[in-house]
């Protein structure tokens, strides 16, 4: 049914009365001239009133569901978080005590380590209505429309709030980096720093006597790019870090995530969690979600090890690739595959989990290790085990086939990172460097001889071993993967090494 049209009826009449004017002689070109005026800023509002009224709606929960329980790991970032939020909880005795209530918290780490989640933890944890947006959502070509939307979405939260009957309101804002620039560094408009200074106007305007108290919890993972003036006391006063999960913490988000899964008696979580370095939460919850596809899809009634194995490659590399290799391709990556796992296995015994040759995303073939803790500090010579790892896979083809292939230029790529970084560290020859003003042509020349020396020791050992580097490609080119276990037991049945005959590493270059 079509309602009545008042918009058309009044202006008919307008014209109406127009018209009889004009014909009795009054003069009507300035009414008209207002008028026309007036309808083109009316057009003009009507089309910019939609975005602006927007953080295209927040995406409001009256207070969510999530509890700090439901996040694994993050102790350190939980225990701040707490800490920080009790302010909200007391607002009370910190209004007697005069402190100034906590205006900003600022979360920052990688995505999908669970940033989101803590924010609305820490709803939860002190019953105040969430609202999330992404700093994306107020770039606008308009000027002021990002302010606006600053504005508005203050306003919503306390609105909001007062209508769900709650004394505290969370604004979380993802992605910070883009609202909260530093000013003055997007050349094109001023559009940024206007929304950014609407954002400084709001926080100042925070105080503790309000009906409702904002807390605004920002997200990013570029701390270096926000405004300074969003890190003063007043702003964002505490900056807590959420990382990647360590083992530990990989488990417990690995049982989350499983906790409504039946789980078979031989599923072990903490190999999985050992072999997820660098993993996000996210990638976890993918991970078993997968896992779980995998067995409904073999008709199970519960996941199995190997579901989540396979799914840790499977979130890792992608899916599947249909293309399939050559055999003269499959035993190339099958070479090379076992070159770095033997390599693997020598530098560092048992480290290496299983190798494959199914092509899976970008990678032909890949060796999964499983090291015994996670690492963040190496020395040289666990550097230099890790350029000949990279250097293996290249050389074993060299030795096989007579010559390698294109296959290798990614391991290359990871060889001179190391041999670089080993530089930079202060742990080659050279000594303690200015990265900055190094001489490109030493630098290049010290990298060149780390990596010179390890391939050498690499093509002594594979030239040893060869007999062992053959049997591994061999089987993988039958049963395209295989165990650590398996290359272990091959290696430990070949006959011992003779001493090294590498090159003697000078001491100074
Ligand atoms: P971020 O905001 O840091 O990008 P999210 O909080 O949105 O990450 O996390 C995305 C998803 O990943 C969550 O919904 C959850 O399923 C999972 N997740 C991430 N971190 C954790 C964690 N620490 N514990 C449990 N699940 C997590």
């Amino acid at each position: 049914m079509k309602s009545f049209p008042v918009k058309e009826v009044l202006l008919g009449a307008a014209a109406a009365v127009l018209a009889y004017l004009g014909i009795s002689g009054v003069n009507v070109l300035p009414v008209v001239f207002l008028a026309g005026l007036a309808w083109l800023m009316y057009q003009s509002a009507s089309l910019r009133s939609p975005s602006a009224t927007a953080v295209r709606s927040p995406r409001t929960v009256a207070v969510p569901e999530v509890r700090f329980e439901d996040i694994g790991g993050q102790a350190a970032a939980k225990k701040e978080l707490l800490e920080a939020i009790q302010f909200i909880a007391d607002r009370e005795r910190i209004a007697h005590m005069g402190i100034r209530p906590l205006k900003g918290i600022l979360l920052t780490g990688p995505p999908g380590t669970g940033k989101t989640l803590l924010a609305k933890a820490a709803a939860h944890h002190t019953d105040s209505v969430f609202l999330a947006a992404a700093g994306s959502e107020f770039v606008e070509m308009y000027a002021g429309v990002g302010a606006q939307r600053v504005r508005e979405l203050f306003r919503r939260a306390r609105e909001t709030a007062r209508k769900e009957r709650k004394r505290s309101a969370i604004i979380f804002i993802d992605e910070m980096e883009v609202l909260g620039a530093r000013r003055g560094s997007h050349s094109t408009h001023m559009e940024y720093d206007q929304t950014l200074n609407q954002l400084l106007t709001e926080m100042d305007g925070i105080a503790v006597d309000e009906d409702v108290q904002v807390l605004v919890m920002g997200a990013t993972n570029r701390v270096d790019m926000m405004d300074p003036a969003l890190l003063r006391p007043g702003r964002f006063d505490r900056t807590v870090n959420v990382d990647l999960p360590d083992r530990e913490a990989r488990l417990a988000i690995l049982r989350l995530h499983t906790r409504k899964k039946p789980l078979g008696a031989d599923v072990d979580l903490e190999a999985i969690a050992r072999q997820t370095f660098g993993f996000s939460g996210a990638h976890l919850e993918s991970l078993a979600n997968e896992a779980a596809i995998l067995a409904l899809r073999e008709g199970l009634t519960e996941v199995r090890q190997r579901h989540l194995v396979e799914a840790v490659d499977k979130v890792m590399l992608g899916e599947k690739l249909d293309r399939r290799p050559t055999p003269a391709e499959k035993r190339r990556v099958a070479v090379h595959e076992a070159g770095h796992a033997l390599v693997g296995e020598w530098v560092d015994p048992g480290s290496v989990a299983t190798v494959t040759i199914t092509p899976r995303g970008r990678a032909m073939g890949y060796v999964r290790t499983s090291p015994a803790d996670d690492k963040y500090l190496y020395t040289r010579s666990q550097l230099e085990a890790r350029i000949q790892v990279a250097l293996a896979g290249f050389l074993a083809e060299e030795l096989v086939f007579g010559e390698a292939s294109t296959g290798a230029s990614n391991d290359f790529e990871q060889a001179v990172g190391m041999a670089r970084h080993i530089l930079h560290a202060g742990l080659s020859p050279l000594g303690i460097v200015d990265a900055e003003n190094l001489n490109r042509g030493l630098e290049g020349a010290v990298v060149q001889q780390i990596i010179a020396d390890q391939r050498e020791l690499v093509a002594w050992f594979l030239a040893e071993r060869r007999p062992v580097l053959e049997q591994v490609a061999d089987t993988l080119v039958d049963v395209e993967v295989i165990d650590g276990e398996e290359i272990r037991r091959l290696l430990a049945d070949a006959p011992p090494l003779p001493p090294v005959q590498g090159p003697v590493l000078p001491e100074s270059a």
